[in-house]
């Protein structure tokens, strides 16, 4: 699969909020009020959606290979809405197109994969935490994580920004996070990625308004009912680049917290020669070398949009007629000096003091590393 085309099977639900952002509660939003009005405008004949690394069932009916007896009392437009926007489906993911992370990885496989593969060997003792939290700066793999977690255990992957529950479905949000927990025990084996769980789970109380507080109460409800049924193979992950504000009672479900730090030398190196190997380039392993002690700090979605930029450059010494004729085998490689060009526009998004927070934070609350 393309690595650049990661990124773009996110979701558009919600927008992130940066790690100095306040979190804004919601607010009464009479336009976005009516689910109704929403699930209209989702295609009606939807097609089954298969998560992880099965292929779609095209022209398979929404509810086919459903336990629908799990989905009593769920409205069926809610069923469809997330079927449709929250079950995801993407190109099948290894993890090999996860850079760096060993530490991570490792223990994934370990006490989360393996079990989901094999429930039969890994119970009791050896039984699988349901909640996973991974906490680390922005564009560092959380989310890539998450989806590769679905792919390689089989599981349907859904994936939510929490901050959607409480802005965009306004009034729907506790009713959203029922049918979504309904839905992935009724498509389980499931894995169910919540982006931004700090905001759901914030332990700031004031200024929290009746709505959000409901959200949180049926969203913790849900993930102790993951947690405590032994038939349910649901697993929850959090992701968070804003791991203090996660309260007590949140931080105790999540037994796993990993820390997902920004990428090393050798892992941004293999960020960029994925990226590239599409793209005609020219780089010794001198230039990626020297490249890659430039990128110190760099997150893997700062690698992304250091490659895009370099990527462009061929492109901008070009006139426009030539841009509008030339054959795609003639545009030249990418060099070096684009990559200089690049490194002089693209800056770390991450500073030095929010690095500083998360290791902190993994100290105290992380699970190794
Ligand atoms: P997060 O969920 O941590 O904010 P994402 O998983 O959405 O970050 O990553 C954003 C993009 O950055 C990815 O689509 C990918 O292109 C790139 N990226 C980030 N970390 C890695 C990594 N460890 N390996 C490969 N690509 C990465």
């Amino acid at each position: 699969p393309a690595p650049a085309a990661y990124g773009t099977g996110k979701k558009s639900l919600g927008t992130r909020r940066g790690l100095n952002s306040k979190f804004v509660p919601p607010v009464m939003n009479r336009e976005e009020d009516d689910l109704g009005d929403q699930v209209a405008n989702v295609v009606t004949r939807a097609v089954l959606k298969t998560g992880g690394c099965e292929a779609s069932g095209s022209g398979a009916a929404l509810f086919e290979g459903i336990d629908e007896e799990k989905l009593k009392g769920i409205e069926p437009k809610m069923v469809e809405l997330i079927m449709n926007e929250i079950m995801d489906s993407g190109p099948p993911l290894t993890w090999d197109d996860v850079a760096g992370l060993e530490f991570a990885k490792k223990t994934i496989k370990e006490i989360v994969v393996w079990p989901m593969l094999r429930p039969d060997i890994f119970t009791g003792l050896r039984g699988p935490p349901k909640g996973l939290l991974l906490f680390g700066p922005p564009g560092t793999g959380k989310t890539l994580i998450g989806k590769c977690i679905a792919c390689q255990s089989k599981s349907t992957f859904f994936c939510i920004s929490a901050s959607s529950l409480t802005s965009k479905w306004v009034g729907e949000g506790e009713k959203m996070v029922r049918a979504l927990f309904a839905v992935a025990r009724a498509r389980q084996p499931a894995v169910v990625f919540i982006d931004e769980i700090d905001s759901l789970l914030t332990q700031r109380t004031d200024g929290e308004n009746e709505a959000s507080r409901r959200i949180k109460t049926e969203f913790l409800v849900q993930l102790d009912g993951a947690s405590t049924s032994s038939d349910d193979r649901i697993l929850v992950i959090g992701a968070t680049n804003r791991p203090q504000e996660i309260d007590e009672a949140a931080r105790r479900r999540f037994v796993k917290r990993l820390y997902i730090p920004l990428p090393e030398t050798e892992a941004r190196r293999s960020i960029i020669t994925n990226l590239l190997r599409q793209q005609e380039y020219a780089l010794s392993d001198r230039d990626l070398d020297h490249i890659c002690t430039h990128t110190d700090g760099f997150s893997g979605a700062d690698m992304a949009t250091l490659c895009r930029e370099a990527a462009l450059g061929p492109i901008r010494d070009m006139s426009f007629g030539d841009i509008e004729n030339i054959a795609a085998d003639q545009v030249r490689a990418i060099t070096f000096k684009d990559f200089e060009a690049a490194l002089r526009n693209v800056k770390p998004s991450v500073s030095q003091k929010d690095l500083d927070i998360y290791i902190d934070w993994n100290n105290t609350f992380g699970s190794g590393s």
